[in-house]
């Protein structure tokens, strides 16, 4: 008698996890003469390779014995000390004692998540947002609420109405996730003026925030705004990553929570990963503690503002008319609102004839990508923190030219 193997019978969880159309988009962006504006990769050219290698080469000979041993289940001292600095120059001030360490932001992110809710359970965040947080939080089998946005971040009034509404309807809403900072994917910065108003907001609610800042420091003129987890420590997790600042194949990211959150979150990022890679911790300390990184990153921040400035500037000489764009202060992304009833999805198509490739609006919302008039059908996303100017505006007039064709 057979019966099926039970490595068939998949967890239910198991079904929330959808493909990344940003990973998706790999190959096609590999081909020869395909232009990517899918991928939001930081630009690494500007790091001090040769530097980073004799560090890497000087950690394994004179500290190998810690560097390649398991590590502190919160992160290394040094790590944590990097990540006060880091927070530092962005205007947020932290203990490092504060802060968890983890194998990238995502998994601090996952951790939280996992800690937060039962499934069910409904987790508010911007419509659009990040498509690597809608996949934890399906994988977390929670419900998420978009909140709508506009050129000034989250909208104050659209997010006591949705805790009112969801509440009404006897649903259980456990958090608040954003990126107030050159937001993933449509480049917003939440405005200085937002901010207490959402945090206060959340605080009468009786509810987290999951503040998500990997692009604080990427502002193209340096300027930065405080954090949310400045304005109330108490009721605010902070979410780092060095990936965009320093390299994301390091995997290095963190979590600043408030007190009570802090030993589960040790618990639970022990039960993941042990640890995360201590040679990586042990680079990232070398690298912000003994390397100018504050210029590494100066020089970044210039590259990115004149890319962001060439897209603009293609936009504008290469888009038909009723298709409207963000004009994002810093980051990797900009978001175009296509005339209404356009399908992003048959623009793709189009693109990938023409070799340029973007990510299609309807990967940043939870629920149907496909059904006409679905949330980010008539939207997409464009990077431009990879490819140089004027291959950006060789790419966005193909663009130009696949929506035409619509
Ligand atoms: N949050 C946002 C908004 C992101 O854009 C990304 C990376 N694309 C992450 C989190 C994950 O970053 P990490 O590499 O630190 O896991």
């Amino acid at each position: 008698m057979s019966s099926t193997p039970t490595f068939l019978h998949l967890a239910a969880r198991a079904a929330g996890y959808r493909p990344s159309p940003v990973r998706d988009f790999w190959e096609v962006s590999m081909q020869p003469g395909v232009i990517s504006l899918a991928g939001g990769n930081p630009d690494l050219t500007v790091l001090p390779l040769a530097g980073l290698g004799e560090a890497a080469s000087r950690i394994i000979t004179e500290r190998g014995l810690d560097a390649l041993q398991y590590g502190s289940g919160t992160g290394t001292g040094g790590a944590r000390d990097a990540v006060a600095r880091v927070m530092a120059a962005e205007g947020n001030p932290v203990d490092p004692e504060h802060v968890q360490i983890t194998a990238g932001s995502q998994m601090a992110l996952e951790l939280v998540v996992k800690l937060l809710c039962d499934p069910g359970d409904v987790i508010l965040a911007e419509g659009p947002t990040y498509v690597g947080a809608l996949g934890v939080f399906a994988g977390m089998q929670t419900d998420v609420a978009h909140v709508a946005m506009d050129s000034d971040g989250l909208i104050p009034e659209a997010l006591e109405e949705a805790i009112a509404r969801l509440r009404s309807e006897g649903r259980t809403v456990k958090a608040l996730y954003t990126i107030p900072n050159f937001h993933n994917p449509t480049g917003i910065t939440l405005s200085a003026e937002r901010r207490p108003r959402i945090v206060e907001i959340c605080s009468r609610a009786g509810l987290p925030i999951i503040e998500d800042n990997p692009y604080g420091l990427l502002g193209f003129d340096g300027a930065t705004l405080p954090s949310m987890h400045q304005l109330d420590p108490d009721n605010v997790i902070y979410l780092g990553s060095f990936s965009k600042i320093v390299a994301p194949g390091l995997r290095v990211g963190w979590a600043v929570a408030p007190e009570p959150l802090r030993r589960p979150l040790q618990l639970a990022s022990e039960a993941t990963t042990i640890c995360a890679s201590v040679l990586s911790q042990t680079l990232v300390e070398e690298y912000i503690l003994g390397h100018d990184w504050e210029a590494v990153l100066a020089k970044a921040r210039g590259l990115y503002r004149s890319r962001s400035a060439a897209v603009q500037e293609a936009l504008t000489e290469h888009m038909p008319a009723g298709v409207r764009w963000s004009e994002p202060r810093g980051g990797f992304f900009t978001w175009l609102d296509l005339p209404d009833g356009v399908s992003c999805h048959a623009v793709l198509d189009a693109a990938i004839d023409a070799k340029v490739v973007f990510v299609p609006g309807t990967a940043f919302y939870t629920g149907p990508d496909m059904d006409p008039g679905v949330p980010g059908f008539s939207q997409l996303r464009l990077a431009f923190s990879l490819e140089e100017e004027d291959t950006l505006r060789e790419g966005v007039r193909r663009l130009g030219e696949a929506i035409r064709g619509k």
